[in-house]
């Protein structure tokens, strides 16, 4: 019997899936395979800028984790064959990004949120195992609200032990900011402290957007704070080994966000660089890649 090439096995399988999802991701200078633990698009941030389309209600509204895990499987053995890349979607990816970088844990809402995050983590860690992909990293996308919640604890523990890197949400510096772009209940005080308590155990990734609300940048002395911040937790013996600024690069929540320009988003980094010492990287508005 002939052996049949993966990407003829499952030439569209991906396109059905209902919780994984590859893309080629700027942060990740790869593909990223996205698992999405949020079907039902509930988080318990609403930011200004978020980019999942909450008007329209989502069909599938629970994981189902047997079909979540032969998703997974399928699409991770399709991107490191590169077979992948044989996609319509994906025959233009540049050279420099057609390899496999991470299973991102993020989608329509906040992946900690899902009750069995642990168990989750681990089953998908299993996947990787058994396909050889140990150099293929597990990215958690995180606001980093549930940091204390002891499932979700045990969760990062299971990252740390297989290649993983979290990227937590942090883009403000006084809670009036916060209040104003994530729009949630729960208090900045707790947002900080559990990214310190994180960052105590492992260096993380600060990922933060930043937009112009209205017309109006980040101001000076919101910026000034927001450094004061990343301070506080270096201070506070957290480790932070690189901070994503970005900006808005699809249609957001409200009408309101728009992008900041390149030069505003390179004059953010280079303060970060200059006043934390943390090593820090820009992502354009422009949509591409
Ligand atoms: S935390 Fe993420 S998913 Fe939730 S509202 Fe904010 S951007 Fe959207």
């Amino acid at each position: 019997m002939s052996v049949v090439p993966l990407h003829t096995q499952h030439p569209r399988r991906f396109e059905e899936n209902r919780f994984v999802y590859p893309v080629l991701s700027r942060r990740s200078e790869g593909i990223s395979v996205g698992v999405n633990l949020n079907p039902d698009k509930v988080c318990n941030f609403d930011c200004i800028y978020c980019q999942v389309d909450r008007t329209t209600q989502s069909e599938t509204r629970f994981v189902g984790v047997d079909q979540l895990l032969a998703e997974l499987e399928d699409t991770l053995a399709l991107a490191a064959s590169g077979d992948l890349l044989q996609h319509e979607k994906f025959r233009n990816t540049p050279t420099e990004f057609r390899r496999l970088n991470d299973i991102a844990f993020s989608g329509d809402g906040e992946p900690t949120t899902y009750k069995n995050f642990d168990e989750i983590i681990a089953a998908c860690a299993d996947v990787k195992r058994r396909l050889g992909l140990d150099a293929v990293k597990m990215v958690l996308i995180t606001n980093a609200s549930m940091f204390h919640r002891p499932h979700v604890v045990r969760g990062l523990e299971i990252l740390d032990q297989n290649n993983g890197e979290i990227w937590a949400k942090l883009e403000a510096g006084t809670e009036e900011y916060f209040k104003l772009v994530d729009r949630t209940p729960i208090p900045f005080r707790k947002i900080l402290e559990n990214i310190t308590a994180a960052a105590k155990v492992r260096p993380l990734v600060i990922q933060a957007l930043f937009m112009r609300v209205s017309g109006e940048p980040p101001s000076a002395q919101e910026l000034e704070a927001f450094c004061d911040r990343l301070n506080d937790i270096q201070a506070a013996s957290g480790k932070l080994k690189l901070v994503q600024v970005y900006t808005v690069a699809r249609k957001p929540t409200e009408n309101y966000v728009t992008p900041l320009a390149d030069a505003e988003v390179d004059a953010i980094v280079e303060l970060v660089k200059r006043r934390t010492g943390i090593p820090a990287k820009a992502y354009y508005g422009a949509a591409q890649p």
